[in-house]
């Protein structure tokens, strides 16, 4: 088995791709992995095992068609997690996200197809959905995508399922909640609090706090992920939740506990435009296949704090 994934020197490529390689995976256990990744400024090598007998690591570009009809031929499977996925950027310049996140799709399709592999699973987002004052959405609900990130990554879906539909491509669309846990970039919400913290730096929060989000730790994601690329069926989308909703202003809290930090060192700043209220996640769908979480958020969380004390080198340029 030969499994390709882009963007897997990212945040969740990276667990999924370390996990496969550690046999996590039941019939992977011998799978050849090639990781197809542009390394930008989100991309690290330093979060995979490079010199893994059975990783290939190829630095391209999921825009670039013929690095990838170089690249692609003799894999069963594509698994993408390529993306710019930083919802603040998206706000300051939407072009890369377009670029990246539509038209890359679109190429990657093109080539899987071309190349004749066989499933191309697809990692996309709940905040496709919108946001949702009350309930939950299932996988029937429309798109109403809100920021320039989440409208990008609806286009995706939406080449994806053309694809599915037009070319009979076997492709599977995964929609999950908000991760965290080790390896994260440290732009995203809870490792920057969490090394802000740790510095003894201000963190600040976006207008009162009150913002929801359905937290899933990363390796429960990518566990979810390979039961749909196992046990999924093609055309599909499948939710990836966790029911665990909890308000920014309380992830502060705890983290600032966790840090033993200033609770001082909370500030509120100025909303960031757009921002959606709440996301929340019917994914009944998925556990019908076998999928349960397996990580407790705040054994989940306070693992996630020990890893960034114990790793300062991984992210802080002057330690
Ligand atoms: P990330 O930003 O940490 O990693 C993205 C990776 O893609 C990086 O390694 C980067 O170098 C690579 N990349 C970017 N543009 C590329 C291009 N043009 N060609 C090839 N490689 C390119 O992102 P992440 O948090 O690991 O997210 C992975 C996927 O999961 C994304 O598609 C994202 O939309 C989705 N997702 C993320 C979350 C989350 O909470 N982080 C939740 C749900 C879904």
């Amino acid at each position: 088995m030969r499994v390709f994934v882009t963007g897997g020197a990212g945040f969740i490529g990276s667990e999924y791709v370390r996990a496969m390689l550690a046999g996590a995976y039941p019939g992977y256990e011998d799978a050849e992995v090639t990781v197809f990744d542009l390394l930008t400024y989100a991309g690290n090598t330093a979060n995979l095992p490079m010199d893994h007998e059975r990783l290939t690591f190829v630095q391209g570009d999921i825009r670039d068609g013929a690095a990838l009809e170089r690249a692609l031929p003799g894999h069963e499977v594509v698994v993408h997690f390529a993306a710019e996925s930083h919802v603040d950027r998206s706000v300051a310049g939407a072009e890369p996200f377009v670029s990246t996140n539509v038209l890359g799709t679109q190429q990657l399709l093109d080539h899987s197809l071309r190349a004749g592999v066989g499933t191309v699973l697809c990692v996309s987002t709940d905040e496709v959905y919108g946001s949702i004052e009350s309930g939950s959405w299932d996988e029937n609900e429309p798109l109403l995508p809100n920021s320039p990130y989440s409208a990008s990554k609806a286009g995706s879906d939406l080449m994806a399922r053309a694809f599915w539909r037009t070319h009979k491509l076997d492709v599977r669309i995964t929609r999950c909640s908000n991760n965290y846990g080790p390896y994260q970039n440290i732009e995203k919400l809870i490792p920057l609090f969490i090394t802000n913290l740790l510095a003894g730096k201000p963190v600040g929060l976006y207008g009162d706090g009150g913002n929801v989000r359905e937290w899933l730790h990363v390796s429960d994601h990518c566990a979810a992920l390979q039961r749909v690329l196992t046990d999924g069926e093609p055309g599909e989308v499948y939710n990836i939740g966790s029911g665990v909703e909890v308000t920014n202003r309380s992830i502060a809290e705890r983290l600032v506990q966790l840090c033993d930090a200033d609770p001082g060192l909370i500030r509120y700043v100025e909303d960031r435009k757009g921002h959606d209220l709440r996301y929340s996640l019917d994914f009944g769908k998925i556990t019908k296949l076998g999928f349960t979480p397996a990580i407790d958020f705040e054994q989940g969380l306070a693992d996630t704090v020990r890893w960034y004390r114990d790793h300062p080198s991984w992210w802080s340029s002057d330690s």
